[in-house]
């Protein structure tokens, strides 16, 4: 993967970096493994430096139970329940690093409280990310979609901070915790090293994190070994009852409401990778699953009067985008293998939505 850093944008950040003692770490809603790895693999670095600077992560809401093992991920800040702490710690801060998203949007009402910091107190703030066209609204912006995840991004940022001679207060190297954190990232963004992952540099640094001592077999467990009996269950449910295949068109179509998530005792994370699954299927190469959500209170104003929150994820096998079709139909966007969106209005009219408009936008 090619992705070579601007010595400006580097020598930008490194100056805040080594400036600021109040630093706010934000990533994206339903926090994923990349999502996490990436704020918890900069934070422990950050903690590390000679400076000491305060560093704080807030999220939107919670992330899945199966990241609580990361280290110090039990002092992230839920905005949606800590609201009055992360409020404050953002208001605060003197630096604001972004990750693993492209648009304020994507951390819902968290994204307008930044928007209105960023205004007012004119706090800098750097994005880090692997997403398709970044909204203008950092100062120093480190876009590279070409990146597997942005956990990888955060690793080589602080291999060329900490090698800078005008900046010995950067010049540390990567904790163990922090490596752990990258390495998860680095592992769940790629299923697990089986897509995104021919970069022969992936593995350099992977080999450079085990060398610190990451124990990868260990993290492997951790993620992929440690759902509930409900989630193998509510799993078992959607591919049995719920799996629609449309042969034709190489597509998979799975549904959740909100009635069904309910009798397995849903939990956050509960319904991560079923999206993948039938993508395991020969012939298949696109795969939706659909989920009914609660508004927050926090997002109300969106959602024009709906109590309800359809979340949209996809996914598609090589030169099949679905990025497109989440962008036009959903409101989403993302990768080209794996994108998403959101709607706000019944299970069954995003259902026929998404009915309506497949054929037109998958190849037979
Ligand atoms: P997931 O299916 O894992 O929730 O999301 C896969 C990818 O789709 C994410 O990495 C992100 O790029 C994109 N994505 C998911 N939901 C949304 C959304 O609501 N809006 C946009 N723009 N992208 C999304
Ligand atoms: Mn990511």
């Amino acid at each position: 993967m090619k992705c070579v850093f601007k010595e400006s944008d580097i020598a930008a950040s490194a100056q805040l970096l080594a400036t600021s003692s109040k630093v706010v770490i934000l990533t994206h809603m339903s926090p994923d493994g990349d999502a996490m790895g990436s704020s918890l693999g900069l934070y422990h670095w950050l903690k590390s430096l000679p400076t000491s600077p305060q560093v704080n992560i807030v999220v939107p809401n919670a992330f899945p139970s199966f990241f609580n093992w990361m280290p110090d991920s039990q002092s992230i800040l839920l905005f949606d329940k800590d609201t009055t702490s992360a409020t404050d710690t953002l208001q605060n801060a003197d630096l604001i690093v972004c990750t693993d998203f492209n648009e304020p949007k994507r951390i819902g009402a968290l994204g307008e409280l930044l928007l209105q910091v960023i205004d007012t107190t004119h706090t800098p703030s750097i994005l880090i990310d692997h997403h398709l066209h970044p909204a203008d609204f950092a100062q120093v912006v480190f876009s590279y979609p070409q990146s597997p995840s942005a956990s990888e991004l955060v690793y080589r940022l602080i291999r060329q901070w900490s090698a800078l001679p005008d900046f010995p207060a950067l010049n540390q190297h990567l904790s163990l915790p922090s490596a752990t954190c990258i390495y998860t990232g680095m592992m769940t963004d790629t299923g697990n090293f089986s897509f995104n992952s021919n970069h022969s540099e992936m593995y350099e640094i992977v080999g450079d994190l085990v060398r610190i001592g990451v124990d990868k077999d260990y993290v492997y467990d951790q993620v992929f070994n440690a759902y509930s009996e409900d989630r193998m269950r509510l799993i078992g449910y959607c591919l049995y009852k719920k799996m629609q295949i449309f042969h034709e068109y190489h597509a998979a179509f799975i549904s959740l409401s909100r009635k069904e998530m309910y009798k397995f005792n849903f939990r956050a994370g509960d319904s991560e990778g079923l999206v993948n699954m039938p993508m395991q299927i020969k012939g298949i190469y696109y795969s939706c699953f659909i989920r009914e959500d609660k508004v927050l209170p926090a997002e109300r104003h969106l959602a024009n009067g709906s109590k309800i929150k359809i979340k949209i994820s996809m996914r598609s096998k090589g030169d099949r985008p679905v990025n497109t079709f989440c962008h036009d139909i959903f409101s989403g966007g993302g990768h080209k293998n794996a994108s998403g969106g959101e709607y706000y209005g019944s299970l069954e009219n995003a259902t026929n939505l998404f009915m309506q408009n497949y054929p037109k936008y998958f190849n037979k």
